[in-house]
């Protein structure tokens, strides 16, 4: 077989390989069963236990506390820039929202299609370069519920400390950055992630919704976009996405063998200063995000020789074994992600090749000026 390469991708992304071997092991014949885990149905046993694993570690890596539910949902984070506003819109009360760029603009498009809703930050003017400072006022408003983006996968922003809005629920779309760090859970009304970036394959996304919030959806909402559908049914209100739920059970095990949120926070930040640290230090290469508000998960760096550099630099790190380092098509650039899975010796080789990298390119461009 050949050999594995360091995956930058954004997502779907790099899993553990203690997972994907583990499902490779037990892909024919699951628990003795005689049958692999997707051919099995999602009412027997033997699936039953892998749901609740994978609803059993979540709870335990993020400490979700009792107030609030589990559920498991398909449809993509996407799904829930429209199920949200669906189900916790409230009459007379506008949501709000935090523009950190285009997951937001997504997710407000499809707010704005059920209820009004108030852009009360927003850092569109430094094309989101930074995470804006929002009006305590503003925050503070009277609304249904106030929407962020906690980690920006496409821009490389990610907040360190989360606004904290006195009077209405934070929703907030965790899809690139869930259980990459210790999280208080209760502060949050409904966080939710699409599984492929930081959990697992395609096709599941995580909700934890205060279960107080069940009661504001309406009942003529279509069943599978009511949440009380999913939170009523342990998430098997239809055929749940067997094969990804069993994907999480394995992951989220392999983060509870590395020692929990707290360990691989460490871990997470230790890879980001490295190559943050090494851009920095370089004039080759920038970072255009402001310094404070950078993102652990997605690294997001410029050539100071320009766009023709970039794209030499994505195809000989391709070459090179370094594969999806070519930055979202909306801003450009390249974009290393390396979320809770990639290994720190993917960044060291990464650090390792943009060195060589500039070694040929600098003197190049030095010597033609
Ligand atoms: C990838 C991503 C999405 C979109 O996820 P889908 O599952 O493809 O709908 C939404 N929000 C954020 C922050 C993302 O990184």
């Amino acid at each position: 077989m050949s050999k594995r390469i360091f995956n930058f991708s954004a997502g779907p992304a790099t899993l553990p390989l203690e997972a994907l071997k583990e499902a490779q092991a037990d892909f024919l014949n699951f628990q003795n069963s005689g049958m692999s885990i997707m051919e099995m149905s999602h009412r027997s046993k033997v699936f039953e236990s892998v749901l609740a694993q994978a609803k059993g570690n979540l709870i335990k890596l993020l400490n979700i506390p009792d107030t609030h539910e589990v559920l498991f949902i398909q449809g993509g984070a996407s799904l829930q820039f429209s199920m949200v506003p669906m189900n916790l819109k409230l009459e007379n009360k506008p949501a709000s929202l935090i523009n950190t760029g285009s997951w937001t603009k997504k997710a407000l498009k499809e707010i704005q299609k059920e209820t009004t809703c108030n852009v009360i930050g927003t850092s569109q003017d430094t094309n989101f370069m930074n995470l804006p400072t929002v009006d305590s006022e503003l925050l503070n408003q009277d609304a249904a519920f106030t929407y962020i983006c906690p980690n920006n996968t496409i821009y490389g922003t990610q907040y360190k400390q989360f606004p904290e809005p006195l009077n209405s629920p934070l929703i907030a779309d965790m899809s690139s950055d869930i259980l990459s760090r210790p999280l208080d859970i209760s502060k949050f009304g409904l966080i939710f992630a699409g599984a492929q970036k930081n959990v697992g394959p395609s096709g599941v996304t995580i909700v934890i919704i205060k279960k107080s919030l069940l009661d504001r959806s309406a009942e003529q909402l279509p069943s599978m976009l009511n949440y009380n559908s999913y939170a009523s049914s342990n998430s098997l209100y239809n055929t749940i996405p067997t094969f990804g739920i069993y994907m999480i059970s394995l992951t989220t095990k392999w983060l509870l063998n590395e020692g929990g949120l707290d360990s691989i926070n460490e871990k997470n930040s230790q890879k980001a200063t490295m190559l943050y640290d090494f851009i920095d230090q370089s004039d080759f290469y920038y970072c255009p995000v402001k310094a404070q508000d950078r993102s652990s998960m997605n690294v997001v760096f410029r050539i100071n020789g320009g766009e023709e550099l970039e794209k030499l630099f994505v195809s000989e790190s391709t070459k090179a074994g370094l594969d999806g380092l070519k930055g979202h098509r909306s801003v450009g650039g390249l974009r290393a992600s390396i979320y809770n899975a990639h290994p720190k010796e993917g960044v060291e080789a990464l650090i390792s090749f943009m060195k060589e990298f500039e070694n040929v390119h600098n003197k190049n461009l030095v010597a033609a000026s």
